[in-house]
């Protein structure tokens, strides 16, 4: 049988401790309660000697699938089924049950199988119940009765599973007959409990008529999201999942009306650079899971850090308090970032690193009696994130126009595109422009502007626009001379997306402020930090009474498991030689992108690092985008996706920011995918 745990989340192997337990009728207890849920149950008895068992339960539960795939192989005698099937002659054959087995899955959510009596019963002399239950790969639910003498045969079975090194999900106790409940039924099941080491999903009470009413009167108790195995899986069934979505999800920058329409993919788990979702398809991941991971996901070392610092504390704060992992973590940026950046103040996302930057700056010179320096001066085109400072500093109408009366007045600095040049220029050239225009507005108006703030190197959400090699230390020159705090917002080129640690190291640009997120934890928690040079932090540090602290922190600012997770990230750097590694990759994937360009819509390929965007347009000679509304890079990615490969446009824009772990093998996979869903996509319409 195929391995993986597709399949052992989506079924388990009902057992019991011996014959007439009523495995039958806990069966039928778990599937109703299942199906209560939303749940779309299977069931199988792939093995019966005598009795009614499969045809009851398919008639109760309501299935509709044929009696010989739930049931396969029935004998007339009740016996064990290696003598029954012998004297009527059955030649039984496991792969029958598993072909019935393959079926029944797939039409279902879940599927219970119920074996025939214990697990050791013999199917033929060679083959027993619980060899049956290893090649299906399956967890172990056990019934078990109530009464005196069922904690022996409960351990045994609960032995003999797990030295077959199968798993068991729990032990249900079942009371087939009314009886008064003494010292031995009320404390069996704690004792099976501790002794067995497993759980006790509940008892089923007898029930006087085996109803779906009745059972979800009185087996209310049962532990169903264990038999789903919820830690395991998000423990829904995926319709019941995609159904609550849309009943109580609002998505981010997302059209609800859209999406209310669309089959949504609901990720389940995590792989190396791959998703898993909860129908069990996998994608690899081509944006990174929107450009934090980092080594991949579900990384030992990560998952291990975090719980290590889970068993000490999960929080405490940083106002008036500090904590170990968010030390540590202070230090080790400081000492991988540019040398001048001194000191780190938390905060938990990207737009609030960069609101923090922005008030420190602007703060700085009135703390310093420079009160007129208030003006900040962004880039055309660029992105800062979604809160309201952070949006004053935003150049995309597309996401700010709205907003325009909330948001603070700014300069904003016309920055150019790199791939339409104004009318009679040329690229580069006219990119260095802009310092003039830059140098034009500190001519006059230095005395007021705080600092600019900017995405050195990539302007990633604007469509991952890149600069000429000199245009940002241009920049970080003319802050200096004319005494502007240089910003940078490194929150997207963090973490060695352009193939060095940090896109300022690429010009040697030390800026004022640097602001970090997204892959800081490699992708697992929610952190910010805003680092600063010695002279900001001085500008803040006076007597209490001068009323010049900087009165900003969130409630999980310094969060331990945030930092912990860090940490890891960044050691796994150093220990796996990550950018060592990644320049090989860069190189490859630099090789293999030219080839876009044979795609008869395919404008502009732009490449730094490991930061691709691949632009749509109408028509390549007059680089006439294709208008919005045609939803051109959505439907590329819808495309994509239906080839195994996760990824989020930016309009006409393909990202292609995979994750730094991604093999060159992968990069491959990526690379054909998206090259075959924009030739399907442009090319077929
Ligand atoms: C994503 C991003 C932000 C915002 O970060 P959030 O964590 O989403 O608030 C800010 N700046 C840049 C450059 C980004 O790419």
């Amino acid at each position: 049988m195929g391995s993986g745990a597709k399949i052992k989340s989506k079924a388990v192997f009902i057992t019991g401790t011996d014959t007439d337990v009523g495995k039958t009728v806990v069966t039928f207890v778990v599937g109703a309660l299942l199906q209560k849920r939303g749940c779309d149950v299977g069931v199988m008895k792939p093995v019966q000697c005598s009795g009614e068992d499969a045809a009851f339960l398919r008639k109760n539960l309501n299935v509709t699938d044929s009696l010989q795939d739930i049931n396969p192989y029935y004998a007339e005698e009740p016996l064990s089924p290696h003598l029954a099937f012998q004297r009527q002659h059955i030649h039984f054959k496991k792969e029958k049950i598993f072909a019935a087995y393959r079926r029944l899955q797939e039409r279902h959510d879940f599927l219970i199988v119920e074996g025939a009596g214990g697990v050791l019963v013999p199917i033929t002399p060679k083959y027993l119940m619980i060899d049956l239950i290893k090649d299906l790969d399956l967890d172990v639910v056990i019934v078990a009765r109530l009464g005196l003498g069922t904690i022996n045969h409960t351990l045994l079975t609960i032995n003999q599973i797990k030295g077959y090194g199968l798993n068991v999900r729990g032990v249900i106790f079942n009371e087939t007959e009314q009886i008064s409940k003494g010292v031995a039924e009320q404390t069996n099941p704690q004792a099976v409990k501790k002794i067995g080491q497993v759980p006790v999903l509940g008892v089923v009470p007898y029930l006087k008529e085996i109803s779906q009413k009745e059972i979800e009167k009185k087996c209310v108790g049962i532990a169903i999201s264990q038999i789903l195995n919820e830690k395991e899986r998000s423990g829904n069934p995926s319709s019941a999942l995609k159904r609550w979505d849309k009943d109580y999800l609002w998505h981010p920058f997302t059209q609800m009306q859209d999406w209310l329409q669309e089959d949504p993919i609901v990720i389940e788990r995590g792989e190396g650079n791959y998703l898993i979702d909860s129908d069990g398809k996998k994608y690899l991941d081509g944006i990174s899971s929107l450009w934090v991971n980092v080594h991949g996901h579900n990384h030992p070392q990560i998952n291990q850090a975090i719980k290590n610092q889970v068993d000490k504390i999960s929080h405490s704060t940083l106002l008036g308090l500090s904590n170990v992992p968010a030390i540590q973590l202070a230090k080790k940026l400081v000492e991988i970032t540019p040398s001048g950046l001194d000191k780190v103040f938390y905060s938990d996302n990207g737009s609030t690193a960069v609101e923090i930057a922005i008030k420190m700056a602007y703060q700085y010179w009135q703390n310093a009696g420079q009160i007129k320096k208030t003006d900040i001066v962004h880039l055309a085109n660029s992105y800062h994130g979604d809160t309201l400072g952070s949006v004053s500093v935003g150049g995309i109408e597309l996401f700010h126009q709205v907003y325009r009366k909330l948001i603070f007045k700014t300069i904003q600095l016309d920055f150019p595109d790199c791939y339409r040049a104004p009318k009679g220029k040329v690229y580069p050239d006219y990119a260095f422009e802009c310092l003039e225009r830059f140098e034009q507005i500190l001519k006059t108006k230095h005395h007021s502007i705080a600092c600019l703030v900017l995405e050195p190197i990539v302007q990633g959400a604007a469509g991952m626009i890149i600069w000429p090699d000199g245009v940002l230390k241009g920049m970080a020159q003319l802050c200096r001379q004319y005494d502007v705090l240089l910003i940078a917002d490194e929150v997207a080129t963090g973490f060695g997306r352009t193939g060095k640690m940090f896109a300022c190291e690429h010009e040697k640009v030390i800026p004022d402020i640097m602001c970090l997120a997204k892959g800081i934890t490699g992708g697992y928690l929610p952190l910010a930090a805003t680092m600063v040079s010695q002279r900001i932090f001085d500008g803040f540090v006076f007597d209490y009474k001068d009323q010049k602290t900087f009165f900003h922190g969130h409630t999980y600012t310094g969060n331990p498991l945030a930092c912990a997770a860090a940490l890891a990230n960044i050691n796994i750097f150093k220990n796996d030689r990550t950018l060592e590694k990644l320049q090989s990759k860069i190189k490859h994937l630099s090789q293999q992108l030219p080839m876009f360009y044979n795609l008869n819509f395919v404008g502009d390929v732009r490449q730094k690092g490991f930061m691709v965007g691949i632009e749509l347009v109408k028509d390549k000679v007059t680089k006439e985008p294709f208008p919005w509304q045609e939803k051109m890079g959505v439907r590329v990615c819808q495309a994509a996706r239906a080839q195994g490969v996760m990824l989020r446009p930016l309009g006409n824009v393909i990202v292609l920011m995979p994750s730094l772990s991604i093999s060159v093998k992968e990069i491959d996979q990526l690379i054909g995918v998206t090259y075959q869903a924009i030739k399907q996509v442009t090319e077929d319409d």
